[in-house]
């Protein structure tokens, strides 16, 4: 695997905010709100958690919400 750029790095990691436990950052989007469209990962290149957002289409079939 090659070493991701400075840039990567930022885009990755520095410019996310950490959290010491995947449970830390899943209350950290349960406190925005956002825990049904934020998952946590586990970060390579810092050791620490970030959020990413789910990404709708993959994986698990996303709620379909009906418009009235
Ligand atoms: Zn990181």
């Amino acid at each position: 695997m090659k070493k991701p750029t400075r840039e990567e790095h930022y885009e990755r990691c520095g410019r996310k905010r950490r959290y010491r436990t995947e449970a830390d950052a899943l209350q950290a989007a349960g406190l925005l709100g956002l825990e049904s469209e934020r998952t946590a990962y586990a970060c390579d290149l810092c050791g620490r958690w970030h959020l990413a957002s789910v990404n709708p289409g993959r994986g698990r079939a996303p709620t379909v919400r009906k418009r009235t």
